[in-house]
């Protein structure tokens, strides 16, 4: 049955037909767009009606950087990202745990920046949680963990550990271990985590899509699948949904190498299904705000120290040639100018011995050069920016880790979009919440939680932020023949907001409202 949208505003994000007064669905598809009078002739009259209310629809939002799988086992997990001290979050844990059975007490989104105490948890803290379990703290960067006593034992860390390539197991001064493991050595530490019970499992990876379709998400690129320990689990139950027309989110999943090398992957191949398993995701350093991020100048807060790359150079660009010259599409973490400046000259290398078109997305890339943007734009590179530290740790990076300089010109989206250079935006769930409309609001405004402005040469417009999250989005993921803008033959993925963000007074855009997603012409979600 056809589907007539009418009585809004209808932003297709399609250059050659930018705004259009109806829309018309027949299936999965967008089978019209155009004047009223030509969609009622092409619906008939006995078509369903879809009454806009004076909303504005858009192509649905696709985030091109997150978790989502990983996100899903997290929600069994207590969550750390409102607690404001150390004993609060301690109280946090042992409430979320309250009468619930479980060998290990697992939390995320701990953030030390935001808390009054002004230091990092220890292993002393989290034995205050329970000291005859294992209790594991992720950092809310994902690049830093935390264990107490029993959790050291059981993963057998001790006074003699020598920490994997990469990573860093912090000690005291007695020599102990103080329960804080960094990149590789936390990675390891993080895979170990059991893969939850395939039922409960596909129960939480709904419950996930559904979080993602209430922010107006119909797509997402799911990245490093093999974070946990759980590859298999999370392909099938993808699949699973898939199969069953029970997944409401079209998945673009990247996975680490040593799981993608298992996985058989097409190379250059579009994505036109529900879900495709398409991309490798490497790491070449960790988090500014732990100051893991791999930068060309110090640090302000440790004037001794710049980071460092959590993979050796030489085998970096090994991997990018070897994925780059077998066609696959490539997404590189990169926060520092140091890692950014290598994955660049990587990927450039790559570029000359096979000319393949690229698309590799730079994810992060929250502190690159104009010189850096120009050279990604020579290379057919995507960043994918976290604008949203502007708003969340922007006030941070000024004062503690970067000086207002570089923080004031971090995340350059008005750069990139002035020199043509095609951007995504994303923010990281399970490290921030999922949400596009702040995001987007951020790209446009820069503005801090403090109400600092950083950098106004270089807010974008909103057309090109809501870009970023559609259409910029399916051309990194070499989907844009099927998604992105609404078109004639494209799916009928959308979201209903109750305005035009890309027109309205642009202070108001984290104002508007989700008012519906629709994935495959179906609706998935309604306020
Ligand atoms: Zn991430």
């Amino acid at each position: 049955m056809k589907t007539l949208y009418k009585n809004g505003t209808i932003v297709t994000m399609d250059p050659s037909q930018p705004q259009v007064e109806s829309l018309v669905t027949e299936g999965t598809m967008v089978v019209g767009i155009g004047s009223l009078s030509d969609m009622k002739d092409l619906a008939g009259s006995r078509c369903a009606i879809a009454d806009m209310q004076q909303g504005t629809l858009f192509p649905g939002f696709n985030e091109t950087h997150n978790h989502l799988s990983w996100y899903a086992i997290f929600k069994e997990q207590a969550f750390l990202g409102n607690c404001n001290t150390i004993d609060d979050l301690i109280e946090s844990i042992k409430i979320h745990y309250n009468n619930k059975e479980s060998d290990v007490l697992r939390a995320y989104g701990y953030d030390d920046t935001g808390l009054l105490d002004g230091r990092q948890i220890t292993r002393h803290d989290l034995d205050m949680v329970c000291n005859h379990k294992p209790v594991v703290v992720m950092h809310v960067s994902a690049h830093v963990g935390f264990l107490n006593s029993k959790a050291l034992e059981f993963y057998n860390i001790t006074p003699n550990s020598l920490a994997p390539a990469g990573g860093v197991i912090h000690f005291d001064e007695q020599g102990k271990p103080t329960g804080r493991l960094d990149e590789h050595a936390w990675f390891e530490i993080a895979a170990k985590a059991p893969a939850p019970e395939a039922n409960s499992y596909r129960e939480l990876l709904r419950t996930a899509v559904k979080d993602f379709n209430s922010q107006g998400f119909t797509g997402v690129h799911d990245a490093g699948l093999g974070l946990e320990d759980a590859s298999e689990l999370v392909i099938r139950t993808y699949k699973d949904l898939e199969a069953e027309n029970e997944l409401n989110v079209r998945a673009f999943i990247s996975a680490i190498p040593s799981v993608f090398d298992t996985l058989n992957v097409k190379p250059l191949e579009t994505f036109t299904t529900m879900v495709k398993v398409g991309g490798v995701k490497l790491f070449l350093d960790g988090s500014i705000q732990v100051e893991t991020a791999a930068l060309k100048e110090p640090y302000l807060s440790n004037p001794e120290w710049r980071g460092e790359f959590i993979m050796d150079g030489d085998e970096f660009s090994a991997l990018v040639e070897k994925y780059h010259c077998a066609g696959h599409h490539i997404s590189v973490h990169g926060n520092g100018d140091a890692a950014i400046e290598k994955i660049i000259s990587a990927v450039e290398k790559a570029q000359n011995k096979s000319n393949l078109p690229s698309r590799h997305m730079l994810i992060h890339c929250q502190t690159a050069s104009r010189k850096q943007l120009l050279r990604m734009r020579g290379c057919g590179m995507v960043p994918s920016f976290f604008v949203m530290h502007i708003h969340h740790w922007g006030d941070r990076h000024a004062a503690l880790f970067l000086g207002k300089k570089r923080a004031h010109r971090m995340n350059p989206v008005g750069e990139a979009e002035a020199m043509g250079l095609p951007f995504t935006l994303h923010v990281d769930t399970p490290v921030r919440p999922v949400q596009a409309l702040h995001s987007i609001h951020t790209a446009v405004n820069r503005i801090t939680s403090t109400g600092k402005q950083f950098g106004s040469h270089l807010c974008c417009t909103p057309y090109s932020a809501v870009s970023a999250y559609t259409s910029m989005a399916a051309y990194c993921s070499r989907s844009e023949l099927v998604r992105g803008t609404l078109s004639v033959g494209k799916y009928a993925d959308m979201v209903l907001l109750s305005k035009d963000i890309t027109s309205c007074a642009k202070e108001t855009i984290k104002d508007a409202k989700i008012w519906q997603t629709i994935t495959n012409g179906r609706v998935v979600y309604e306020a």
